[in-house]
C-alpha cells in the first residue's frame, strides 16, 4: 500500500551504516521499502543481514571518509544499479579533551569527516540527483551540539554547528531544484559515540536526569524521523534540524 511514508523503489545511501545510528537509520529506511547502499570503512555484515531481512537489496561500499579521495568512487558504485534517491550523511567522529589542551590533529580529524567529506559527498550525489531532474532527499545527522555548546568537544561542536548551517544553505540553494536538505539532531543515544559518557557514572546520571523521556535513545528510535525526511511526506520541508532527543531541548 502506498502511503506518504512509502520508500518502495527508492535507493538510499547511508554512510557509517555498520553500527549505531547509521545502522538504525538504514534498517528503518529498508523497512519502509528503500534499497540500501551502506558506505563505511568497517564490515557491514550485521546491517546487511537486517536490511535483507526487510526484503530489500543491500549493497556495501567500503570507503574511508577521512579524505575526499573515495568520493567519486562511492557515487559510481552506489549508483551502479540505479539512481540515488536519498543520501544520509551519518558517519561522524568525536574527540574529547579540554579546549586548553585540544590538538590540531583532533581538530582536523573531526572537521574532515563530519563536515568536509559530508559537504563534498553531498555535492557529488546532488549532481547526480539533478542530472536526471528527479531531485532527492539529503539527511544530515547533526547533534544537540548544533544548538548547544557542550564541553571538551570543541571540534565536534564546531562541526555539528557548521553542519546545521550547511543544511540551511543547501536547502536554500536546492529546494527549488527538487532536493530536500534537512538534518536530524539526535539527543543522547546508546552507541560507540557516547561510550565515554556512559562509562562516567556522574556524567551518565546527570544526562539521564535531564532527559524528559527518562531513558537514553536506542538507535531504532531515530529511524522514524529519517523515514519522514526521506519520504514524500516531507516534500515541502526544507532546511530544518529536527531534534530527536527524548525532550532534552524542551527542558
Ligand atoms: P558510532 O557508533 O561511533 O558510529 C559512527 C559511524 O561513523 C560508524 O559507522 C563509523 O565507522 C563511521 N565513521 C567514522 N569515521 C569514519 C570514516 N573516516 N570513514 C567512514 N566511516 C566513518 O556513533 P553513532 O552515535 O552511531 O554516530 C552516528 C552519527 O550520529 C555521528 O555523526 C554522530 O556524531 C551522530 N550523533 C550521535 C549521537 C549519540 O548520542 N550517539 C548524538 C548526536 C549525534 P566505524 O565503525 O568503522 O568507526
Amino acid at each position: 500500500m502506498h502511503t506518504p511514508f512509502d520508500l518502495s523503489g527508492k535507493r538510499a545511501v547511508v554512510t557509517g551504516a555498520n553500527t549505531g545510528l547509521g545502522q538504525g537509520v538504514a534498517v528503518a529506511l529498508a523497512q519502509a521499502g528503500a534499497a540500501i547502499v551502506a558506505v563505511g570503512r568497517s564490515a557491514m555484515d550485521e546491517t546487511g543481514e537486517l536490511v535483507r531481512t526487510a526484503g530489500v537489496p543491500f549493497t556495501e561500499v567500503r570507503a574511508d571518509l577521512a579524505t575526499l579521495e573515495p568520493i567519486s568512487r562511492i557515487v559510481t558504485e552506489a549508483s551502479a544499479s540505479g539512481r540515488i534517491d536519498i543520501l544520509v550523511n551519518n558517519a561522524g567522529i568525536i574527540r574529547r579533551a579540554d579546549s586548553l589542551d585540544f590538538t590540531e590533529e583532533d581538530w582536523d580529524a573531526v572537521m574532515d569527516v563530519n563536515l568536509k567529506s559530508t559537504f563534498f559527498l553531498t555535492q557529488a550525489v546532488a549532481r547526480t540527483m539533478l542530472a536526471d531532474g528527479k531531485g532527492g532527499k539529503v539527511i544530515n545527522i547533526a547533534s544537540l551540539l548544533s544548538f548547544q555548546g557542550g564541553i571538551r568537544i570543541p571540534s565536534y561542536t564546531a562541526s555539528k554547528s557548521g553542519l546545521a548551517g550547511l543544511t540551511r544553505l543547501l536547502a536554500c540553494e536546492w529546494a527549488a531544484k527538487g532536493i530536500n536538505v534537512n538534518a536530524i539532531a539526535p539527543g543522547y543515544f546508546v552507541t560507540n559515540n557516547t561510550q565515554a559518557l556512559r562509562e562516567d557514572p556522574k556524567r551518565s546520571a546527570d544526562i539521564l536526569a535531564r532527559i524528559p523521556a527518562g531513558h537514553w535513545g536506542k538507535p531504532s528510535e531515530l529511524g522514524g524521523a529519517a523515514v519522514f525526511l526521506a519520504a514524500p511526506a516531507s516534500d515541502y520541508v526544507h532546511g530544518i534540524v529536527l531534534p530527536v532527543d527524548g525532550g532534552w531541548l524542551a527542558r
